[in-house]
């Protein structure tokens, strides 16, 4: 059998801890809410899961707490097929967490990035050995910034092959935008950022842009690939399972624009469905869907 590229993920791991209620209690109030629901994501497992269903070889590096979460976020992403040899817990620390308080037309949200802090560039060299046998790597801004840093510029020396997916919007020096592949903000980081002011990042850059589809710029023209028409029920995770499926897809050396149309595919799929890593597709659904 053909061995499938290998796909490192270096990024964030958290439970959503999700309450549903009517009210929304002041200060000092207590109240009863509807229900309460523990959903895994995090965007570095998001994308982990979104490639591993889509048949990428996809390994891991990052940190859990040493609470119930961590054990259970590391099996999450075992029944997915992805190795966690190199996702170690933290001694004394919570896992990344973020409580969610969902009542009408409104969301307030707290993230606590716990583990995911110690996610530090000594960590990740640590376990260089296993990042350096990557095909591609995979990499958003929910760890510590440095350590992406390290992670660019590793993966730069070593002719690794990058995906930033830059959320949520930090800034980094044109410097080490250079050193990714491919770039791939949604039309919001895109914003943000303001990277296609220098033409050598401009070329790098891959837009998501919802309903829309995404962008990017080859030889000086923009080439734009429409999304697929589907009736979304949940937008959440359509970019993480798009950055996942693009992985997959450049790994397998798809040219850019049918990777980016399969990309679509799968984040079209996703928002069909509830939840982040819940609507992501398998390879065989996406194959039938594009058919
Ligand atoms: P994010 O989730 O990061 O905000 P986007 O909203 O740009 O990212 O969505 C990422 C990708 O998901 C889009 O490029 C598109 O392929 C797909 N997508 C998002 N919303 C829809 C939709 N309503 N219909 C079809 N595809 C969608």
């Amino acid at each position: 059998m053909k061995q499938q590229p290998i796909i490192t993920v270096v990024g964030s791991i958290n439970m959503d801890m999700v309450t549903i209620t009517k009210k929304v209690p002041v200060q000092g109030e207590t109240t009863f809410g509807e229900r309460f629901e523990t959903i895994p994501g995090g965007k570095g497992a998001n994308q982990a899961v979104a490639a591993a269903r889509l048949g990428g070889n996809v390994q891991f590096i990052g940190r859990v707490g040493d609470d119930a979460f961590g054990e259970q976020l590391q099996e999450v992403l075992k029944k997915e097929g992805i190795s966690v040899t190199n996702v170690e817990p933290v001694t004394h620390s919570s896992s990344g967490v973020a409580t969610i308080l969902v009542s009408d037309h409104d969301n307030r949200i707290i993230v606590i990035p716990g583990a995911n802090e110690q996610v530090t560039p000594k960590y990740v060299e640590e376990h260089k050995e296993q990042l350096l046998t990557s095909d591609l790597v995979l990499l958003q801004f929910e760890i510590p910034l440095e350590t992406v840093r390290y992670c660019l510029n590793l993966c730069h020396e070593a002719g690794i092959p990058v995906i930033l997916n830059p959320a949520p919007a930090r800034t980094l020096d044109k410097e080490f935008w250079s050193k990714a592949l491919y770039i791939t903000p949604n039309e919001t980081e895109e914003n943000e950022l303001r990277l296609d002011e220098h033409e050598e990042i401009a070329r790098k850059i891959i837009v998501t842009m919802g309903d829309k589809g995404a962008k990017f710029r080859e030889n000086g023209i923009t080439h734009t690939i429409p999304s697929f028409r589907v009736e979304p029920v949940d937008t959440t995770g359509a970019g993480d399972t798009f950055n996942g499926a693009l992985a997959v897809a450049i790994s397998e050396k798809m040219p850019l624009s049918k990777a980016v149309e399969f990309a679509n595919a799968a984040a079209a799929l996703s928002v069909q469905r509830f939840g982040a890593q819940g609507g992501m597709p398998t390879r065989k659904e996406l194959e039938e869907f594009i058919l």
